[in-house]
């Protein structure tokens, strides 16, 4: 089975000390993860080695950042880099995510070059994609997440694509408290699975994650997680919320 998946998205929330509660109060559950189900937590930059110490005696559970800097080094005054996020010994990151596209004027090239970098340092990305509300309503979502994933993936070698995760984040649900339908979720993974088929083969897209992302509660993840092509979930709100995100953990396919 593909690698089943619950990654914690915090973005710009919580104190230290706040992380280190919510992070303890989850791992005190004692969730007995299977060889194919993983945990990652997204956290601020700040928290990254302390969660990463939390989290080191736990099999399965990882620490993500949330961006990376799309240049190797250099004279970029608050930025960080992918070397600087390998060198404290994190393995994942999380690239492209609508806020950032969307805030921070992520272009496709910024992310093509972000997930080489992160590849180059051994990171795995977390790649988000997804279509905003007008393309949804005019029935272009599918060739819209096609061009994302075209534009800032499809340069890869099939031994670094089916290395990476992909997160299907529709930006109308992120937030919002409206998640996509079982049926949307499962039209999208299986339109990303075979936009990857057709570049890559069958063998290397039936490897990769597809995560989806967009209001995923403790009440929906298990629906949406049963899809056939969806392999867990990317959680902003409800991973602040530990016995939410403990649920939506033990949601993760068997
Ligand atoms: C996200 O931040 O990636 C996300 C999906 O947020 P939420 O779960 O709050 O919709």
């Amino acid at each position: 089975m593909r690698k089943q998946i619950a990654a914690a998205n915090w973005k710009m929330n919580l104190t230290y000390q706040d992380s280190e509660k919510l992070l303890d109060e989850i791992l005190s559950a004692k969730i007995k993860l299977n060889d194919h189900q993983e945990v990652i937590f997204a956290v601020p930059f700040p928290y990254l080695i302390m969660c990463k110490s939390e989290v080191a005696e736990e099999s399965g559970y990882h620490i993500a950042a949330q961006n990376c800097n799309e240049k190797k080094n250099g004279a970029f005054t608050g930025e960080i880099s992918a070397e600087m996020i390998h060198s404290i010994g994190i393995r994942y990151c999380i690239i492209g995510h609508s806020e950032r596209r969307a805030m921070f004027g992520e272009t496709a090239q910024m992310l093509q070059d972000k997930v080489n970098l992160c590849l180059g340092n051994f990171i795995t990305p977390i790649f988000c994609c997804g279509e905003p509300l007008d393309i949804r309503d005019a029935t272009q979502q599918n060739q819209y997440v096609q061009n994302q994933i075209e534009e800032s993936l499809f340069h890869l070698t099939p031994e670094h694509i089916e290395t990476i995760i992909i997160a299907y984040e529709p930006i109308w649900a992120i937030g919002t408290g409206r998640s996509a339908s079982t049926e949307q979720a499962q039209e999208m993974h299986a339109h990303i699975r075979s936009v990857l088929a057709k570049k890559y083969g069958d063998a290397v897209a039936q490897k990769i994650s597809v995560l989806y992302g967009g209001s995923v509660k403790k009440e929906n993840a298990y629906e949406i997680f049963s899809c056939p092509d969806v392999d867990g979930g990317l959680v902003g709100g409800a991973s602040l919320v530990a016995p939410d995100f403990i649920e939506i953990i033990k949601a993760l396919k068997k």
